[in-house]
């Protein structure tokens, strides 16, 4: 089997960038894309703060240029998922279903997943009026009465693309502070089809056969319930980070983000291993930093190779 001398796992902003630079370095990278390449962006509708592009750029579009970029320089790409790592030892394995890949580095940029609420009717009603992707679903609610979860960047925007399609959108959100940016909450405040529950969660998706109906909420200090109609629910509550084929294998934190201990390196707790993105991030969760990341993982597996005497 041939060795190769890195793969990149993952294919965002920083698994991209991560191949831009170390195809560039002519190490013929191999990326591991996953079935959903390009990430979280490719439900991202106008990207207003990616450097370059004044007028903004839609997420697919961006992250069409990133892959071609990579591409030019020799990547070459698996559009599956990875399934399975052994990273001890000097050869580490990527596992796509039967398929192993060996390489004498790994860039882990597998990013970050929806976060759902948790509840059954949640799960039960999900592609029937249940949705995490306003891009993606938001043109099948034309003249609609909508709820977005969340008070969030991701929230304040979802709600704001909605407004496109939909009759009314509603934010409720589960404490009376957004956490969204001052411009994204101006944005939505001042959308005169925005309005917003405040101390509120969703207690149940409610609907029939034909999808929803509506949610019932509570509020979160009265303990009040009462129902809400609506014919569509957008859940935009943060994300998770895509690592659980990786437990045991690299050092991650209680909320399951690969840990850096070598910061501002992108070094894992394993030699020869680095992480880019919004997998190791917590903190910032931007495009552009997690570019930068991967920028700085690929520098930082071409030292390793060295230091390999590659
Ligand atoms: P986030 O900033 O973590 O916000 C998540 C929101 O959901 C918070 O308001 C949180 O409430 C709420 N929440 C979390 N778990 C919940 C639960 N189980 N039930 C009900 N509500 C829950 O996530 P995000 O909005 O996805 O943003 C992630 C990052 O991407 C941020 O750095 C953001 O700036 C960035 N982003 C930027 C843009 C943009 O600039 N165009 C767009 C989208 C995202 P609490 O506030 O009470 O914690």
């Amino acid at each position: 089997m041939a060795q190769e001398n890195l793969i990149i796992v993952g294919s965002g902003p920083a698994g991209y960038t991560a191949a831009i630079y170390a195809s560039r370095a002519n190490l013929r990278p191999l990326l591991i894309e996953g079935y959903q390449s390009g990430g979280l962006l490719m439900l991202t509708s106008d990207v207003e703060n990616f450097p370059g592009f004044p007028e903004g750029i839609e997420g697919p579009e961006l992250m069409s240029h990133f892959r071609k970029q990579a591409e030019r320089f020799g990547t070459s790409f698996i559009q599956k998922d990875a399934t399975k790592v052994d990273l001890k030892g000097d050869v580490k394995k990527v596992f796509v279903g039967n398929e192993v890949y060996e390489a004498r580095t790994v860039i882990l940029s597998t990013g970050a997943a929806t976060k759902w609420m948790g509840i059954e009717s949640e799960s039960k009603f999900l592609g029937k009026g249940v949705s995490s992707c306003a891009t993606c679903d938001g043109a099948f609610f034309r003249d609609a009465e909508l709820v977005v979860v969340g008070g969030g960047d991701s929230a304040m925007e979802e709600a704001n693309f909605l407004t496109r399609f939909a009759k009314h959108v509603t934010i409720v959100h589960r404490r009376d502070t957004l956490r969204a940016s001052k411009i994204m909450q101006d944005r939505a405040k001042n959308n005169p089809k925005i309005s917003f529950i405040w101390d509120t969660g969703v207690d149940e998706v409610l609907g029939n056969e034909s999808g929803v109906t509506g949610v019932r909420l509570q509020n979160l200090k009265t303990k009040e319930t009462s129902e809400f109609k609506c014919e569509g629910v957008f859940v935009a509550i943060g994300h998770e980070p895509n690592t659980g084929f990786l437990k045991g294998h690299v050092d991650l934190d209680e909320k399951g983000y690969i840990v850096l201990p070598h910061r501002p390196t992108t070094r894992t707790n394993v030699p020869g291993v680095f992480a880019a993105g919004d997998v190791q991030d917590v903190i910032y969760r931007q495009a552009v930093t997690a570019a930068a990341s991967g920028c700085q993982a690929a520098i930082d597996a071409e030292r390793y190779l060295e230091t390999l005497g590659h």
